[in-house]
């Protein structure tokens, strides 16, 4: 695993010096990050690579997970797909159980940190503790979804717990909302140097492609994601076969599941059924396992990647996919615009029939296509390595201990 000093040659010796300046601010406290799961989606994927870099700049930082079961995890994707403006029935009793797992993993969970970070809305109400420990901790929610426009119902029983934390994070400026409590925007990361980011030879590639029968003899275009219909797998799928009726290319779906998202397996059903017997198709779930280096390989093989969400938090796929230089198409909802500039950084579409259009002019457009990946990088260097990430948290931290407007670091 990299190590604080091998980002030095990606992003400079300043920002890490600030890193570990600032990490001297915080020596003797203790980070404690709670969400509900450890694989799958972008939160875990974040989590996996700051916890342990955090550690190594000697901020003591750990994570916990709260636990749930089916019914409890069928609830709370509800409450995602609500906070994403989808409409869901939520019932009295779901919301009385939703409560009841809150109340039974506050009990069960040690809350030794003087930062609790929860994330997202499953473990949420473990705020509820706070009061136990008057005001020795420091509590924050950070909120990695797209929040624009939520249901209201949802949206208010969940303020019921936020008002109580010390502060907030939202991924972008169009998530924030007018909470009692301060607000803070720290957009997500990658690590450049993780197996599912750093580069690959072209044979690790090529095995991979290999192993699930993808030729190179034709355009690949790839979306990867969890099996989530906000993800609009359908979608992609029907832009692509309107492509096909021009341009002879093929596509790969490429998602996993995580832990906490019960849908996956109905999605996935509804994928293969859409795609049929096509043999251009190759819908992909990648085992654990291999995960990060086949990923890295699928995304690296790929003449496009499409990120066509529907709603989207920040969409981590999409960085990833523009620091290898990939031409990206993407939904311009939640936090991909952050990533992505209308024909500097990227494409960002509306449409499936946009997303058509765009695929066919980038293959045909084969130098364009390639500044837009440049561009692309240049922008995830700038904006959206884990080394910032880690340098808001810290700035965040020490201000919450700091009653003043300025905080001298030296
Ligand atoms: N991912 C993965 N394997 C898969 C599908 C997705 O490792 O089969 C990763 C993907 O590379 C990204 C993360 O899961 O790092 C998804 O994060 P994103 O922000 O794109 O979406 P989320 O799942 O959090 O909604």
């Amino acid at each position: 695993m990299a190590k604080i000093n091998d980002y030095i040659k990606i992003v400079g010796e300043d920002i890490i010096e600030e890193l570990k300046i600032l990490s001297e601010r915080l020596k003797g406290k203790v980070i404690q990050n709670i969400n509900s799961t450890s694989v799958g989606g972008g939160v875990a994927e974040i989590l996996n690579r700051i916890v342990p870099l955090m550690n190594e700049l000697g901020v003591d930082t750990r994570w916990d997970l709260i636990k749930g079961g089916e019914r409890f995890f069928n609830i709370t994707k509800r409450f995602h797909n609500t906070l994403h403006g989808i409409p869901a029935e939520i019932s009295d009793e779901e919301f009385d159980y939703f409560l009841q797992v809150e109340n039974e993993n506050a009990q069960a969970i040690n809350f030794y940190g003087d930062v609790i970070l929860i994330h997202d809305p499953q473990p949420i109400g473990l705020i509820n503790r706070k009061k136990d420990f008057g005001n020795n901790k420091k509590w924050i929610w950070r909120c990695h979804i797209d929040i624009s426009h939520p249901e209201i119902k949802v949206w208010d029983f969940l303020k019921q717990f936020i008002n109580s934390y010390d502060a907030s994070i939202f991924s972008a400026p169009v998530f924030s909302k007018e909470l009692p409590i301060k607000q803070f925007l720290i957009s997500p990361s990658i690590d450049p140097l993780s197996d599912k980011n750093k580069e690959l030879d072209a044979s690790t590639i090529d095995s991979v492609l290999y192993k699930y029968k993808i030729t190179k003899d034709k355009p690949i275009i790839t979306q990867i994601s969890r099996y989530d219909i906000l993800k609009d797998p359908l979608g992609v799928i029907d832009a692509f076969k309107l492509v096909r009726k021009h341009i002879d290319c093929q596509l790969i779906l490429a998602g996993n599941t995580a832990t906490d998202d019960p849908e996956h397996d109905k999605v996935l059903n509804m994928v293969k059924e859409k795609a049929g017997n096509d043999s251009d198709i190759h819908i992909l779930v990648i085992e654990p396992a291999n995960n990060d280096i086949e990923i890295n390989a699928l995304q690296r093989a790929s003449d496009i990647v499409l990120q066509k969400s529907l709603k989207e938090g920040f969409g981590l796929t999409v960085s990833e996919a523009l620091w290898k230089k990939k031409p990206v198409i993407a939904g311009a909802v939640g936090g991909i615009p952050l990533q992505i500039t209308h024909k500097h950084s990227g494409i960002l579409t509306h449409t499936v029939e946009g997303t058509a259009y765009w695929i066919k002019q980038l293959i045909n457009s084969p130098e364009y296509a390639k500044k837009l990946g440049l561009n692309g990088h240049e922008h995830i260097k700038n904006n959206f390595l884990l080394t910032r990430h880690i340098l808001e948290y810290f700035l965040l931290f020490t201000s919450l201990y700091h009653s003043g407007d300025i905080i001298h670091l030296n």
